[in-house]
């Protein structure tokens, strides 16, 4: 019997039990268990201290991390599906919003790009911001991002795919939002900031507004009246060609991140768009849109990929420019699928080749294709709601989520 810290005695077998587990994880993680990792991973679970009980502890470990060591990768994937680890089991949610009480309503939204189906890592935001809205009793809204009809042309059939995959996932939707139904907002937003000085119509050729904003010098174009802006706006709704004229917002031309000055809020795209057709010429770029709608929509808080930091930044300079409140904003860490097409290019041309029977394949790291391969939706939420809203990069550890697949009678993967 071994002393715990806290009083209780650990008896040796159990020590040898938890060593196990954490070396078989550790030789998944890094190809092989390494002594010093396997004891932290053990002093976090049992607290085990006191001269002798580490010493027996240590020799322990090294028995356990040099059997560990010399199995066969499939023998370690199978043996780490019979556990489930101790960081998972012990969380039992999200930590709580330090800036909210228990009466603030939390609304959040998941804004996906229809140019695609529903991938585990975007499935990851979605969980997260729907267990908020559920935690704080608020609204956990969808908000289609299709106002890009050229380069992220949206798939008409997956705006039903995403819905069904939300709703597998027990997300409760509270609505359904597509901001190509939305333009006229935000045309309304454009004419006012433009009214108000905080956007200009620039028309000076791409390669120019680059180099000036790499170098923070304003153009002649930042000087103009509104009342010509606002002409020159008029032509963007009718008759400049693609990339003659692009609406951005007044930010800080010294601002240390040169992607951060002006950023441009519209721009021109001669596109047929699936539902609105060719009814809209001026598209909202995305940080334009997604700000002007989280605010309208009144979103308090923000969950998205760590991607997005900068946007962050960005957006501050249009919830100033229009008084309004920035939401609080959590970056989280990408959820990467290993050996899988991650790339929604990558797998659009793996369908097209059939090499992928489409998007549903099982091979695929789409929530259909966990679907199809027999994973339980409960699981995929345990998982993620178990990881938390870190930022660091994590791949998905394929063990655990059939170890919580089989712990609530799933077939696993
Ligand atoms: N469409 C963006 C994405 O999928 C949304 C980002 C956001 O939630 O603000 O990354």
């Amino acid at each position: 019997m071994l002393n715990s810290g806290s009083g209780d005695t650990i008896s040796e077998d159990r020590i040898e039990k938890i060593a196990r587990k954490y070396a078989v994880k550790n030789a998944l993680d890094y190809g092989k268990a390494k002594i010093g990792n396997v004891i932290n991973k053990l002093f976090s679970e049992v607290r085990p201290s006191g001269e002798t009980g580490a010493e027996k502890i240590r020799e322990i470990v090294e028995e356990v991390v040099s059997e560990v060591n010399s199995l066969s990768r499939e023998e370690l994937e199978r043996e780490a599906a019979n556990y489930v680890y101790a960081e998972r089991e012990e969380r039992t949610g999200l930590p709580k919003l330090d800036w909210a009480t228990e009466s603030t309503k939390i609304n959040t939204r998941f804004a996906p790009n229809p140019s695609g189906f529903l991938h585990i890592g975007h499935a990851k935001v979605a969980i997260l911001c729907d267990e908020y809205s559920k935690m704080y009793s608020g609204s956990f809204f969808v908000r289609f991002e299709d106002t890009d009809p050229k380069t992220k042309p949206p798939i008409p059939e997956a705006y039903k795919a995403i819905i069904d995959d939300l709703n597998w996932l027990e997300c409760g939707i509270s609505g359904i939002f597509r901001q190509s139904e939305r333009m006229e907002l935000y045309y309304r937003y454009a004419k006012e900031l433009i009214h108000d000085g905080h956007a200009y119509v620039c028309t000076c050729i791409p390669e120019v507004m680059k180099r000036n904003r790499a170098d923070g010098r304003e153009c002649a174009c930042r000087t103009n009246s509104p009342a010509a802006n606002m002409e020159m706006w008029e032509r963007m709704l009718s008759s400049y060609k693609e990339g003659e004229a692009v609406l951005r917002l007044k930010t800080d031309m010294e601002h240390p991140n040169p992607s951060v000055r002006d950023w441009i809020m519209m721009r021109v795209i001669e596109a047929e768009h699936p539902i609105t057709k060719g009814k809209y010429r001026a598209w909202p770029l995305y940080n334009f849109a997604s700000a002007i709608d989280d605010h309208e929509m009144e979103i308090n808080l923000v969950i998205r990929g760590i991607e997005h930091e900068v946007n962050g930044v960005k957006q501050a300079y249009l919830y100033s420019a229009i008084g309004a409140k920035q939401p609080h904003t959590i970056e989280v860490g990408v959820l990467k699928v290993k050996g899988t097409l991650s790339h929604k290019s990558d797998i659009i041309k793996a369908i097209k080749s059939g090499e992928l029977s489409g998007w549903d394949d099982p091979r695929t790291p789409t929530v259909a294709g966990f679907r199809n391969k027999g994973v339980p939706p409960k699981a995929i939420r345990d998982y993620v709601i178990g990881s938390g809203i870190g930022k660091n990069p994590s791949y998905l550890d394929m063990a655990k989520l059939s170890a919580l697949g089989r712990k609530i009678g799933g077939t696993g993967v």
